[in-house]
């Protein structure tokens, strides 16, 4: 006997145990899902075993007819699934259903909030399909043989849901999967097929793999004649069919088994396209942002068929990066049946397909935007950060990524505006979009950068997701209007007509510093600028900083050192308010230990005020203090 047939006990991560609890208590008044879920495992695992026996036909091992078979033993108290698919091997078992996709699950047990209708619908993302079991059972027994290993080679795993499971080594003669579960004495109602019989027919119908249960017996005693197997499912694929005759709840109860989510989709689109690459597509949108959104290997949730034969999920590339919480199903009809990751990589076809997606998706959110505002905020506030990564990934769709994007600015505090409201809102003569980036909402808003488009009532964009730097180093113009960051280059707002730009600009413009003082400011502050002038950026505070054009934003900067890069820090240009009676007071100072004093916090309050932070915060500090006792004098 190997090694390996002895029978273990092992302890589930410790995660896994806190993960089952809550699982249990979040989908208790949703219990049925069990079903549900463990009928999707069996027969996805069922569409698995079909396309590698295109490739490998002794897989099969002569039983070609694939289907699940659900039963119950009222004596026994348990109710099966079993599936002749694809079957796991015991380091399958290990892996898959010992540790529940553990990497990712210390960061879901962080997502959880207690409140039961936000977890369940995050338990259905995370993907704990196979724990649900235990919401009804006290014990569940998994016997299972990977499809083309020898029947002395099944694995036989039992939990009762506490912190530990076993596994050994067992005979199993035919290949796949039985769930086995061992019912708790409240959940009896389990055991009446009629009410697993509903259940089933509820959910599985457009499942593309017949789902069976033994029929009633029927007629008398002596004449009895034998159960036998049916098809309760009419087993069609639902993309399949034509949208005419499709109901609403069809195709939310197709997207919960495909996606494993709780809740209904957003919207749907549903597309057959002819032709020389012919294929179907049913792409949904979730209502809400799974856990790991911003996990790097984020799993794609589009699911490639071929003539109706499941090829493999996660297609990635049949959906962008950006895109990649579309769910859904593409069904080709001219790809080969035997296609790689490899193949699919530099395939035309699914170059098309991909492109087709887009547009559809795009055209889907466009139409929501315009017909159903509402409902796009709800989209906005799930997959609007997502969506930002668009127009760097996506040179072809730029704008009209854009055209969906949507941003806070001076006139809401909600990410609400669109670059179009924008452009409607412009003052006569504006022609740049202007918007400004900060680490926070406050700090954007009350920025003295903005302080003269507040005045002359001009629109600016407060960009504070760390992404919209990314985003606009990409963006950089819409319908001909070009983008300009607010702390950047020079500013010329003169062109621009506001009800107030009459001679009291003028005036300023005249207001010019002393080049004296100038020249003083610049032999204190040395390299820590690169120019000093007078601003037009200022009504209220006395200076800020602003960077060249060409350069890195100072929120870029800052962005880059959070993250641990190493940028150079862009040296900025001083901007100096003439009129505010503190530079006056500065240019009347004498004393030049003073001078500097009042020059340097000055340049560190500018620093701080466009959420900036100082090199050296306790001089700062000691040269505020200095001043401040000099106020007694
Ligand atoms: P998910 O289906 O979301 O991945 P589950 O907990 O339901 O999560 O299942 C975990 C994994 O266990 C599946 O991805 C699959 O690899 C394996 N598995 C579950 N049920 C079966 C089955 N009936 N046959 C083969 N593999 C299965």
């Amino acid at each position: 006997m190997s090694v390996e047939a002895h029978k273990e006990t092992m302890a589930f991560k410790a995660e896994v145990s806190q993960v089952l609890d809550l699982v249990i208590r979040s989908l208790y008044s949703n219990k049925e899902i069990f079903l549900r879920e463990l009928v999707s495992n069996a027969s996805d695992a069922i569409e698995k075993l079909r396309f590698e026996s295109l490739t490998d036909e002794s897989l099969l091992e002569g039983d070609g007819e694939l289907r699940v078979r659900v039963s119950v033993d009222k004596d026994a108290g348990t109710l099966t699934i079993s599936d002749n698919g694809i079957g796991m091997s015991r380091e399958e078992v290990g892996d898959t259903i010992g540790s529940i996709a553990s990497s990712g699950t210390r960061k879901f047990l962080e997502a959880m909030t207690g409140d039961a209708a936000t977890d369940s619908q995050l338990i259905g993302q995370f993907g704990v399909g196979f724990y649900s079991a235990f919401i009804v059972a006290d014990k569940v027994t998994l016997v299972t043989r990977r499809a083309g290993l020898p029947s002395n080679q099944g694995v036989r795993w039992e939990s009762t849901g506490g912190g530990d499971y076993t596994v050994e080594t067992v005979e199993k003669a035919g290949r796949g999967t039985d769930v086995i579960l061992h019912l708790k004495d409240d959940e009896k109602e389990f055991l009446e097929p009629w009410r697993i019989r509903s259940i089933i027919t509820k959910f599985s119908d457009h499942i593309a793999v017949p789902i069976e249960m033994l029929s009633e017996p029927t007629g008398e005693d002596d004449e009895k004649k034998e159960p036998e197997w049916e098809q309760i499912n009419k087993g069609t694929a639902l993309w399949q069919r034509n949208r005419a005759e499709i109901s609403d709840e069809e195709y939310k109860d197709f997207y919960k088994t495909i996606s494993h989510d709780f809740e209904e989709p957003l919207a749907w689109v549903h597309n057959r396209v002819e032709g020389t690459n012919e294929y179907t597509s049913l792409l949904y949108i979730p209502k809400n942002a799974p856990f790991d959104l911003w996990d790097r290997d984020q799993k794609h949730g589009v699911k490639l068929y071929v003539r109706r034969v499941f090829i493999m999920d996660e297609a990635d590339k049949l959906m962008p990066m950006y895109l990649r919480f579309v769910k859904g199903v593409v069904d080709a009809d001219d790809l080969p049946l035997n296609v790689s990751r490899e193949i699919l990589q530099h395939n035309r076809k699914i170059d098309a397909i991909r492109t087709g997606n887009v547009k559809r998706i795009l055209g889907l959110l466009e139409k929501m935007a315009k017909d159903e505002p509402g409902k796009y905020a709800d989209f906005w506030k799930a997959f609007g950060r997502v969506m930002k990564e668009g127009p760097a990934e996506d040179f072809a769709n730029k704008e009209k990524i854009a055209g969906l994007l949507r941003f806070a600015s001076t006139q809401s505090d909600d990410e609400s505006v669109s670059l179009d409201t924008y452009i409607e809102r412009m003052k006569e003569g504006q022609e740049k979009i202007y918007y400004i980036t900060a680490d926070t909402l406050a700090a954007a808003k009350n920025s003295p950068h903005l302080e003269i488009f507040k005045k002359k009532g001009i629109e600016v964009l407060l960009l504070t997701d760390r992404v919209d730097e990314w985003l606009m180093s990409h963006l950089t113009e819409y319908k001909e209007k070009a983008f300009q960051n607010v702390a950047k280059g020079e500013l010329d707002l003169s062109a621009i007509k506001t009800k107030d730009s009459t001679d009291e600009e003028e005036s300023k413009a005249e207001a010019m510093l002393d080049e004296k003082l100038i020249a003083r400011l610049k032999k204190v502050l040395g390299d820590t600028v690169k120019d000093i002038r007078a601003s037009e950026r200022l009504t209220d505070s006395p200076a800020c900083l602003v960077v060249e054009e060409q350069d890195m934003s100072s929120n870029l900067a800052r962005v880059l050192s959070q993250l641990g890069q190493d940028a150079p820090k862009p040296v900025p240009i001083m901007e100096l308010n003439a009129e505010h009676p503190l530079i006056q007071r500065l240019e009347s100072e004498a004393d030049e230990e003073r001078f500097a004093d009042l020059a340097k916090v000055l340049f560190d309050q500018a620093m701080l005020a466009e959420g900036g932070q100082l090199e050296d915060p306790a001089t700062f500090v000691h040269r505020l203090n200095k001043l401040m006792l000099s106020l007694t004098d």
